[in-house]
């Protein structure tokens, strides 16, 4: 389990990336999709990740300890915040370019979609660039609580047709709010690890 999480810095691009040997899995998502609630709840902390109150303006890579040294959590800005504009997006894509496509350090990352719609144009274009840089993908569905029991297979099937999805890679379905499967994140995340 994780047992301990603390900030290590942010970086705006290369420059400020840590040069050790250290595993790192990169968090991304769309704004809002509960990222920030779902790194809390799986270091079992309240505000380590941030809601930014400017959603879309971070552009910043936030980089944390994860149980002293065994890997990093990486939290990448949010990405879709309809009121950036093109400069903010070229910048955002620039940097989540050059860490996904450059960095050695990275073992895998941790996707969020929610799973009450389908995915949009932009968790599309982000999932077919992480399957053609070859990286492993753990994708999380958030907001179950906010499903009807019917709807969970459905939009569960709809967003893997829909983003192509690998079946190499995993897909957890979990809720912030009740806690249901953030017991098992841990686990997976050491499979990218090891894999
Ligand atoms: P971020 O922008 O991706 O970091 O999203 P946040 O973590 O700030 O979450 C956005 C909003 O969704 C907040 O109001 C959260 O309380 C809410 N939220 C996050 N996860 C869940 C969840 O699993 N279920 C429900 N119902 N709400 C959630």
């Amino acid at each position: 389990m994780i047992k301990t999480a603390t900030f290590i810095k942010s970086a705006a691009d290369k420059s400020g990336w840590i040069d050790d040997g250290v595993d790192e899995i990169c968090f991304v998502g769309r704004s809002n999709v509960g990222k920030s609630t779902f790194i809390n709840a799986i270091t079992n902390q309240n505000k380590l990740a941030k809601t930014s109150s400017a959603p879309g303006k971070t552009r910043l890579l936030n980089f944390f300890n994860i149980n002293n040294g065994q890997f990093r959590i990486v939290d990448a800005p949010g990405y879709g915040y309809a009121k950036v504009n093109l400069a903010q997006k070229m910048a955002f894509g620039e940097m989540m370019d050059d860490y996904l496509t450059n960095r050695n350090n990275l073992v895998g990352v941790c996707m969020l979609v929610d799973m009450r719609h389908d995915p949009t144009a932009d968790d599309l274009q982000m999932y077919n660039f992480l399957k053609e840089v070859d990286l492993k993908v753990l994708m999380i569905g958030t907001k179950l609580d906010k499903l009807k029991k019917n709807d969970i297979q459905k939009n569960e099937k709809s967003i893997k047709k829909i983003l192509n999805f690998d079946e190499n890679d995993t897909f957890l379905k979990v809720s912030n709010t009740n806690k249901t499967n953030i017991n098992l994140v841990y686990n997976v995340l050491v499979e990218l690890l090891d894999g």
